[in-house]
């Protein structure tokens, strides 16, 4: 593997009763890259981050993360080895604060508050501090999770991913339900985030896609269709009558 090169993936394909949601697809992320996936219903977008992070499992090809196949390891070994998905719902505790979130999500964060012992330290709480600033949460974090709206909500558990310092942060339509303000806040951070780090974003919106204005790739009835800038992407004949005709 190149050194530039953080993920590939190649001859990937999952079927489901026959059905192929994954079809022989190469997929490759370099390192600090924001990759946007995008593609109509049903195109595979979901299950090609299933496969990455372990929740589904490939019926043939490789996922190279690293300098490891990912395609035979649990969902647990995936993350500890720098990989982070948000899920298209919100998984947030809504009783607790959204301080308690992100330290629960802290490294080791689980073990330390279910423990008799467990201590605040000025590490953990400047940690805590700047991650919230980073998704607009400082003035929130002693409410109560569950009073968040949604999109604060969505950036609350993008800042769980982002405690645990993954090197590849996979996101699943972030922006779904937000508005334009959060949406506009949103390609901020990740634009932000992808400084450091890989970012694959699925999405469908169009506007926010422009916003983030990286590598695009299209994705149709599991291959790959197209992939490229999003206005070279917008002008290909096979992009427009799947996806962006109708
Ligand atoms: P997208 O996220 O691009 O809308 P999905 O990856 O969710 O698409 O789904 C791709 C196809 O695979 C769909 O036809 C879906 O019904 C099917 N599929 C996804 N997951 C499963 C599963 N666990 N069992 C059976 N079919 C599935
Ligand atoms: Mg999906």
């Amino acid at each position: 593997m190149s050194d530039t090169m953080l993920l590939e993936v190649e001859g990937l394909g999952v079927s489901f009763d026959g059905f192929k949601a994954i079809d022989e697809l190469n997929f490759y992320v370099e390192r600090n890259e924001l990759r946007v996936v995008i593609g109509p219903n049903g195109a595979g977008k979901t299950t090609l981050l299933d496969l990455i992070c372990g929740k589904t499992r490939a019926t043939s090809g490789s996922i190279r993360f690293r300098d490891r196949d990912l395609t035979s390891l649990s969902e647990h070994d995936i993350v500890k080895l720098g990989v982070g998905r948000k899920f298209q719902t919100p998984s947030i505790y809504e009783n607790l604060t959204v301080r308690q979130n992100l330290e629960l999500s802290s490294p080791g964060g689980r073990t330390m508050l279910s423990s008799l012992f467990f201590r605040r330290t000025p590490e953990l709480d400047a940690r805590v501090d700047e991650i919230a600033e980073s998704i607009y949460l400082t003035d929130q974090l002693g409410m109560s999770a569950g009073l968040l709206s949604h999109g604060q909500k969505q950036w609350l558990e993008i800042g769980m991913l982002l405690i645990q310092d993954p090197e590849l942060l996979m996101l699943d339509e972030p922006v779904a339900g937000m508005s334009v303000p959060e949406r506009e806040a949103t390609a901020a951070l990740l634009n932000r985030i992808k400084e450091n780090r890989a970012v694959i974003v699925i999405e469908h919106d169009m506007d926010f896609v422009k916003d983030i204005g990286r590598k695009v790739t299209v994705l149709h009835q599991g291959k790959i269709l197209a992939e490229g800038s999003m206005e070279r992407v917008q002008q290909d004949e096979r992009v427009i009558e799947v996806y962006l005709g109708h």
